[in-house]
C-alpha cells in the first residue's frame, strides 16, 4: 500500500481525492492547506483525520511514500524542494513552474534526492486522446505529416478559478500547456514554434486566445489553437478536437468524442467517449477520468521503479514550448527554435 498526503485542498484537488479513493493500493492519509476552512471542509468530505496547515510540519510528522501537490504555480518550487529534501516521491500539478529556472531547479532537487517527480499533466491521459495515439501507432493512416489540436470554448472558467482572470498570463500557461503537451504526445518533440495571442474578453488581464504553429522533429507540422472567447453553436468544453493527416489516410476527433478514421479500406467511425466515473459530473468527466488515469500511472511507476511519462524532466520540454510561445507572441510572431531543454 502506497501512502500519500495531499498539499492544497482547493478547487481541483477535490478531483484528485475522489480519484485516489477509487484506486487500489494507495491511501491518502493526511491533508495540508494553509486555509483552515478549506482544510476542514475537505477533511470532512473525504473522512481524512490527519490535517496540517504547514507542509514542513506534515513532512516531519508523517511517514509517506509520496506527496501530491495541488497548489497554484507560485508555491510549486518551495514545496517540491521541501518534499525532495524529505525523501518522498512527488506529484506536482501543472503549470510545473513560472520559469525554466524554477523547473530545472525542481528536477535537479528530485534527482539529487533520488525521488520520482511527476508533473500532473493529465490531458494526454484522456481516453479519447489515448485512442487517437493507438490509431497513429497502428500505422493505419501511415506517417502523419500534418496535425491540429484545437480547444475552443466560451465556458466560464473564471468562476471556479478566479485567478485565471487576474494572472499576468492566461490561456497558454493554463490551458495551452495541456494542448501543447498533447501535440508533443501525438507528433513528437518540437523543433520550432511561432505564436500569436489576443485578449478578447475586456474583463480579464491576459490573453484568452492563442494560435501556434509547431514543426516537430518527426517532420509533422501542427497547429495548436486555444480560445476561451469562442461562442459556438455547440459548446464543446472541455474537449480537445484533433485532425491528423497521414500518407495513407487521416483521422478526425470530432465533438462528442467521435473518432473518424479514413484509410484505404474506407471510413470507420468510433465512439471514444470517456466513462462517467461514479463521482464525476458532465462536462468535466473527461478531465476527471484523466486525473484517475494519471494517478494510477504514478502508482504503477512507483511499484515498477519506472519513470512517469510526464516526469519533471519530460515536462521541461512542454514548458519550453510555453515560454517560446510567449516570446514569439511578444516579438512579432517570429519563429523560435527550441533547445529541447
Ligand atoms: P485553488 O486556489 O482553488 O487551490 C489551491 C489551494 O492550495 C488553496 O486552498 C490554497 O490555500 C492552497 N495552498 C497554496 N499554497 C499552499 C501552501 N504553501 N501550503 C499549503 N496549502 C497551500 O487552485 P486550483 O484551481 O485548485 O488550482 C490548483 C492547481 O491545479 C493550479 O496549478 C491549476 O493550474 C491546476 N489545475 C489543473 C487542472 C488539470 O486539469 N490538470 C485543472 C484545474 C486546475
Amino acid at each position: 500500500m502506497k501512502k500519500g498526503a495531499l498539499i492544497g485542498c482547493g478547487f481541483f484537488a477535490q478531483n484528485h481525492l475522489h480519484a485516489w479513493q477509487e484506486l487500489s493500493g494507495v491511501e491518502i492519509s493526511a491533508l495540508c492547506d494553509r486555509d483552515t476552512a478549506r482544510l476542514r471542509g475537505t477533511a470532512d468530505r473525504f473522512n481524512i483525520e490527519r490535517t496540517y496547515a504547514d507542509a514542513a510540519e506534515l513532512l516531519n510528522a508523517e511517514e509517506l511514500d509520496f506527496v501530491d501537490i495541488a497548489t497554484t504555480v507560485q508555491t510549486h518550487r518551495p514545496l517540491v524542494e521541501l518534499a525532495a529534501t524529505s525523501g518522498v516521491n512527488i506529484i506536482c500539478q501543472k503549470p510545473f513552474a513560472d520559469t525554466m529556472e524554477d523547473a530545472q531547479a525542481m528536477t535537479r532537487a528530485a534527482d539529487d534526492a533520488g525521488v520520482t517527480l511527476m508533473v500532473h499533466e493529465n490531458f494526454r491521459w484522456q481516453s479519447a486522446i489515448r485512442a487517437v495515439k493507438d490509431v497513429l501507432d497502428s500505422g493505419r493512416i501511415g506517417n502523419p505529416f500534418w496535425g491540429r489540436v484545437s480547444f475552443r470554448s466560451a465556458y466560464d472558467v473564471y468562476s471556479g478559478q478566479p485567478y485565471l482572470a487576474t494572472d499576468d498570463r492566461f490561456i497558454i500557461q493554463d490551458l495551452g500547456i495541456h494542448i501543447l503537451d498533447i501535440a508533443r504526445f501525438l507528433f513528437g518533440d518540437a523543433r520550432s514554434i511561432a505564436a500569436s495571442t489576443k485578449r478578447v474578453n475586456p474583463l480579464i488581464k491576459a490573453e484568452d486566445v492563442a494560435t501556434m504553429m509547431l514543426v516537430h522533429e518527426t517532420g509533422v507540422t501542427s497547429i495548436v489553437d486555444c480560445s476561451y472567447a469562442s461562442l459556438l453553436p455547440r459548446e464543446n468544453f472541455p474537449e480537445s478536437l484533433l485532425e491528423v493527416d497521414g500518407h495513407t489516410g487521416s483521422l478526425r476527433l470530432l465533438p462528442g468524442y467521435q473518432l473518424v478514421i479514413q484509410s484505404a479500406d474506407g471510413t470507420e467511425q468510433q465512439d471514444v467517449s470517456p466513462p462517467l466515473l461514479p463521482w464525476a459530473e458532465r462536462p468535466w468527466h473527461n478531465i476527471q477520468e484523466s486525473v484517475r488515469n494519471i494517478q494510477e500511472h504514478f502508482i504503477d511507476c512507483l511499484n515498477a521503479s519506472a519513470s512517469p511519462e510526464t516526469s519533471g524532466k519530460d515536462n521541461l520540454k512542454t514548458l519550453e514550448l510555453v515560454e517560446a510561445a510567449y516570446l514569439s507572441a511578444t516579438d512579432g510572431n517570429r519563429t523560435i527554435q527550441l533547445t529541447g531543454s
